[in-house]
């Protein structure tokens, strides 16, 4: 006898993951040349040198048996002290290592705080459309509590405070919030997070208990224009608990390093620290990888080289807008959500395929009648796959 619903999930894989293995499949009958893949964000552009030079002097410089031995299981406190410090100087903060706990990458971070955050079966976790689909099953399978979904903004994907409003209820524990946004590319203004924290104090009030923001924050220096500003959600409300991961910012994916981070003013702060803590050792993850919580370290604050990804969404947003495809332009992380045209999501993606090229239908992302574009790829793959964009828009119109 095996868990029905985790076995359910290993026998089927997620649609971005199955798009994946077929490019694959298709790239050694083809070329990987011939097959356009804009199904999964994984950063084409490498980590920094600082990263490679930072591995380099650990494994020289550093005592093996402490490089790649256990540490606490919150984190090395010389890492969590030198991340806080990066954090208060880019943000005015006044963080310690106490308020770090380190992570296996933002998916680890997320998982700890559904779970410390979950009291009982009935406990709900909103999620706002669009969102990344991890969450259904973090939350679901992982936490045992259940998604509630706030359907998506249509027009501009910013958040549907009223609908939100809605969605709230006496189990109602937080609201994950992903800005920028996967898969939209969208920035929450600062007037919409002032809304969200309004909103989150008045109803924390009216039901008696804290409702938390878990800010999912993974792509939070990949933007690219000048003027975005992506606000910092612990200083709009207090009960908020951050989820970072170097994924992204160092295109580490593989690597999985990140942290959760607990403000000083969340309510009951020792306690909270404390659940994150029992949380992470309950789902088995001991301690964040030893050698990448010291990278993450000695790279605090430094970022891959992301001007690659803003050439690409200008060039995507650019073409497909002039092929006819209706689409918010995305200020940040690497996604562009187009409607499809013609025909629901899924058929079109299915006949895009046809021409091997892989978009992943936006009803995996709780919002039919789209499609995610990843563009963490090379600029030479955007330029060969547009006459295919083009083609699909004549055909579909
Ligand atoms: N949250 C969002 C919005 C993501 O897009 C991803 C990965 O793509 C994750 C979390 C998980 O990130 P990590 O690789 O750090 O676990």
């Amino acid at each position: 006898m095996l868990n029905p619903s985790v076995l359910a999930l290993g026998q089927k894989r997620s649609t971005i993951r199955e798009l994946f293995e077929f490019g694959n499949r298709r790239a050694a009958k083809i070329g990987r040349e011939n097959v356009f893949d804009f199904s999964i964000g994984n950063p084409n552009v490498p980590a920094p040198d600082t990263v490679r030079q930072a591995i380099f002097d650990i494994l020289n410089q550093e005592d093996p048996a402490v490089t790649h031995g256990y540490t606490s299981a919150q984190g090395a406190d010389f890492v969590r002290e030198t991340i806080a410090q990066d954090l208060n100087r880019r943000f005015g903060t006044a963080y310690g290592a106490r308020n770090l706990y380190m992570t296996v990458g933002a998916a680890a971070a997320l998982s700890i705080c559904f779970k410390a955050l979950t009291v009982s079966a009935e406990d709900e976790f909103i999620v706002l459309a669009p969102y990344f689909p991890e969450y259904l099953v973090f939350i679901g399978e992982g936490a045992g509590a259940k998604p509630v979904i706030v359907p998506p903004r249509a027009g501009d994907f910013q958040i549907d405070l009223d609908a939100l409003a809605r969605a709230i209820g006496p189990h109602t524990r937080a609201v994950v919030v992903n800005s920028p946004n996967n898969p939209s590319g969208v920035v929450y203004s600062e007037e919409t997070i002032r809304g969200l924290a309004g909103l989150l104090a008045q109803k924390s009030q009216e039901f008696g208990q804290p409702i938390y923001i878990i800010s999912d924050e993974p792509y939070r220096e990949l933007v690219y224009d000048a003027d975005t500003v992506v606000p910092f959600l612990p200083q709009y409300y207090d009960n908020t608990l951050v989820c970072y991961s170097y994924s992204k910012s160092l295109s580490l994916p593989g690597e999985r390093i990140g942290y959760v981070l607990i403000p000083d003013a969340v309510q009951d702060f020792a306690d909270t620290y404390a659940a994150v803590c029992g949380a992470g050792r309950v789902l088995g993850y001991v301690n964040a990888p030893s050698l990448f919580q010291r990278v993450a370290a000695r790279c605090a604050g430094q970022t891959s080289d992301l001007s690659v990804y803003a050439k690409n969404r200008d060039l995507l947003y650019g073409a497909l807008t002039a092929y006819g495809y209706d689409c918010v332009k995305p200020q940040g992380a690497f996604y562009i959500f187009p409607q499809t045209l013609g025909m629901d999501d899924y058929a079109f993606c299915e006949k895009a395929k046809q021409y091997d090229l892989l978009v992943v239908p936006g009803t995996d992302f709780g919002a039919p009648g789209y499609m995610r574009i990843s563009y963490c790829v090379q600029t030479e793959t955007i330029e060969r796959a547009l006459p295919i964009f083009e083609r699909l828009a004549r055909e579909c119109r």
